[in-house]
C-alpha cells in the first residue's frame, strides 16, 4: 500500500495532479489516499512524503 508520512507532508498538493486514479485529497492540509490505488508509483516519484509500505 501507499503510505503518506504526515510529518513530511507539507500539504502542497503536487501529487493530486499526477494520480491517474484521482484518489488523493487534501484533508486539513495533509494528503489522504483513498480506495482504488493502481500502485503506479507516480505519487512516489514526485513526493518525498509518499512511499510504498511493505
Ligand atoms: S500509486 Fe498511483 S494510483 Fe496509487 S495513489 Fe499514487 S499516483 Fe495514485
Amino acid at each position: 500500500m501507499i503510505r503518506v508520512d504526515d510529518d513530511k507532508c507539507t500539504g502542497c498538493g503536487t501529487f493530486i495532479d499526477v494520480c491517474p486514479a484521482d484518489i488523493i485529497r487534501l484533508v486539513d492540509q495533509k494528503a489522504v489516499i483513498g480506495e482504488g490505488c493502481l500502485y503506479c508509483g507516480a505519487c512516489e516519484d514526485v513526493c518525498e512524503a509518499t512511499s510504498y509500505y511493505h
